[in-house]
């Protein structure tokens, strides 16, 4: 036979032994039975009256403690000794419950006392606490103020409201009883959920992120100010989310500015790459260039140019191209034009010899006749002159032969010499056109800006010196992104070639035409007042609309619209373009294809 385990079980077999051994069903019989079949020692009896007030008073709160009251009622009035063994198992059920952490309860309501919670006001939290405290027992009061401090942690912070103060120095001990200082700036967050209890783990990271946000991330970003700025602002945000959309939304933008982060690093990556191929380039070519100390200075001012603008990837690959295509093409020059004048010099020492034996020759033929005439002269006789007239005619043929020999050879040599002379002016021409390259726009042959920058040098000198005008117009070609997107990149490029030419066409030789960036081009008109510079402007715009650009076998005018100011005694280029550019966005903005004319600054 099994033996009952609870109460009603042990009552019930109590009443069957009673029954079956024939015992009078007295209270003392009842007991002693029970106890026998329950396996208990019986014990002083608890009185009736005084379990029924405890019953009455037990909390009622969870559906099991209200199945275990209800036992305790039963036990009570249909079986008084069990009833006491009811009791013990509701207390157990009471010490199995976690017992209400109250002190962490106490530490977020302080917390969420004082955080910036959107629609909750000083006046609606009181009132909210309020009704909450007003709980009739301590574990409804428990579950309600949880309740409601959820609600606190998970509303979106209001951005209206000043931040509440820092705690002085904040410190969280660690589990190894080390104290770690929490991150600067960095309010104690709130610990999430009702049933959530801390976590470190989480705060740790989100402290060491906030770090790296804040510290760490713009320190490396020196040359990128607005992603650097980016990382203060996410640090600002992640500082505040503490409900779990809003982590959501942080997370969200925190991969974003990583993906943000590690674009620029390979860029940067991609710059310092390209840069040193650069330096490696110069240096390796520093043999070839030390030969005329002109290229060489050329070649490391591109590159100092180059690195005094911001540069980027596709700057630097082009920049290395050309700088690459440059020195091999001079040093190729160079290495000819050393060999040209190599043979030159060859050529003309062979002459200077062949003179000199030239002058021997002579000499010696003169000396030969002297004494021929010395000889004849003293001859008695006719027989002795004539072996030496045959000397004499032998050594006048040999002088003709040397003399014929000599100018067949000057003949030669001076023919190589012009050849010489040739080929080394056309090298200096192809060096110049390798030097001019430099200085000009490789697609529209306009001077680039360097070599505006040196023209405006020189014209600007030209002008204060000589007290006359300089007229500088800005031209930006109207709506060219529609070119490009209706038929091509290409076909834009074509468009700036065009424009290119139509317009040095109709300048005179000593106006200066520069493409100053994109679809933009700088013209210096040197000797001009503004009015009638303003005329050759609106010359070139009428030329440009009777000579259309073709574009898909369609005729496409190309306008522009350009700003123009005289420029004033000592100004810089800059500051006059900066005049020029705002007319010309003048022009832009009252309806494009026009000329608007900056006057001199008062
Ligand atoms: P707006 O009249 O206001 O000047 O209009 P826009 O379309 O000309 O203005 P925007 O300056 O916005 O566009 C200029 C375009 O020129 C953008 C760029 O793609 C294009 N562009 C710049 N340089 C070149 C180039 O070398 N070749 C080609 N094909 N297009 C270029
Ligand atoms: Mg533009
Ligand atoms: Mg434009």
């Amino acid at each position: 036979m099994s033996v009952p385990s609870n109460p009603s079980e042990i009552a019930r077999e109590t009443l069957r032994q009673l029954a079956l051994r024939r015992v009078a069903p007295t209270p003392d019989n009842y007991r002693q039975l029970y106890h026998e079949i329950g396996g208990t020692t019986p014990e002083a009896d608890i009185p009736a009256p005084f379990l029924r007030r405890i019953a009455a008073r037990l909390p009622r709160d969870s559906a099991e403690r209200q199945r275990l009251a209800r036992d305790l009622d039963q036990a009570l009035a249909s079986d008084p000794l069990s009833a006491p063994a009811a009791l013990e198992c509701y207390l157990d059920n009471l010490k199995d419950s976690e017992a209400p952490a109250w002190n962490e309860l106490i530490a977020n309501l302080l917390r969420q006392w004082e955080g910036r919670q959107l629609g909750w006001t000083m006046a609606r939290k009181r009132e909210a606490l309020e009704r909450v405290l007003s709980a009739s027992d301590p574990s409804t009061l428990h579950a309600r103020l949880q309740g409601l401090l959820r609600g606190w942690s998970q509303a979106p912070i209001n951005p209206e409201l000043p931040a509440p103060e820092s705690p002085p120095a904040a410190q969280a001990t660690s589990s190894d009883g080390h104290a770690a200082a929490a991150p600067t700036n960095a309010p104690i967050p709130a610990r999430g959920g009702a049933t959530a209890g801390p976590e470190p783990l989480v705060e740790t990271l989100r402290g060491l992120l906030l770090q790296a946000l804040r510290d760490v991330i713009p320190a490396f970003l020196g040359g990128h100010p607005e992603l650097a700025d980016d990382a203060l602002l996410l640090a600002a945000g992640l500082d505040h989310a503490l409900a779990p959309d809003a982590l959501d939304r942080i997370s969200a933008q925190l991969r974003r500015f990583a993906h943000r982060l590690e674009m620029t690093a390979a860029d940067d990556a991609e710059i310092r790459d390209g840069l040193l191929e650069l330096l490696r380039l110069l240096l390796r070519n520093i043999d070839e260039l030390v030969l005329d100390d002109k290229w060489f200075s050329g070649q490391v001012e591109a590159l100092r140019e180059l690195l005094v603008t911001p540069p980027n990837p596709r700057l630097l690959d082009d920049a290395g191209r050309r700088l690459k295509e440059l020195i091999y093409k001079q040093s190729q020059l160079k290495h000819n034009m050393a060999e040209t004048q190599r043979q030159l010099r060859q050529m003309l020492a062979g002459f200077v010899d062949h003179l000199a034996r030239f002058a021997e020759s002579t000499g010696i033929y003169h000396d030969r006749i002297g004494s021929c005439a010395q000889r004849i002269a003293q001859a008695g006789d006719i027989n002795d002159i004539a072996p030496l007239l045959a000397e004499v005619m032998s050594e006048t043929r040999s002088m003709q032969d040397e003399t014929r020999r000599s100018r067949d050879e000057l003949a030669t040599a001076r023919a190589q010499a012009q050849a010489a002379q040739a080929r080394i002016e056309q090298l200096q021409r192809e060096l110049d056109e390798a030097s001019r390259q430099m200085r000009h726009d490789q697609l529209t042959g306009a001077l680039n800006r360097r070599g505006l920058e040196d023209m405006f040098r020189g014209e600007a000198a030209r002008a204060q010196r000589r007290g006359s005008a300089l007229a500088v117009a800005l031209l930006d070609i109207d709506n060219f992104k529609r070119i490009n997107d209706a038929y091509g990149h290409k076909a834009g490029d074509d468009a700036l070639v065009h424009l290119a030419g139509i317009i040095r066409q109709h300048l005179r030789p000593q106006d200066v035409l520069a493409r100053f960036g994109g679809e933009e081009f700088v013209i210096l008109l040197p000797d001009t007042d503004h009015n009638d510079a303003c005329q050759t402007l609106v010359r070139l715009q009428r030329e440009l609309t009777r000579n259309f650009f073709m574009a898909d076998q369609q005729k496409v005018v190309i306008t522009f619209s350009a700003g123009l100011t005289p420029l004033a005694a000592g100004e810089s280029l800059e500051t006059t373009l900066k005049r020029a550019d705002a007319a010309m966005y003048d022009a832009k903005r009252a309806g494009r294809n026009r000329v608007v004319v900056a006057p001199l600054p008062r």
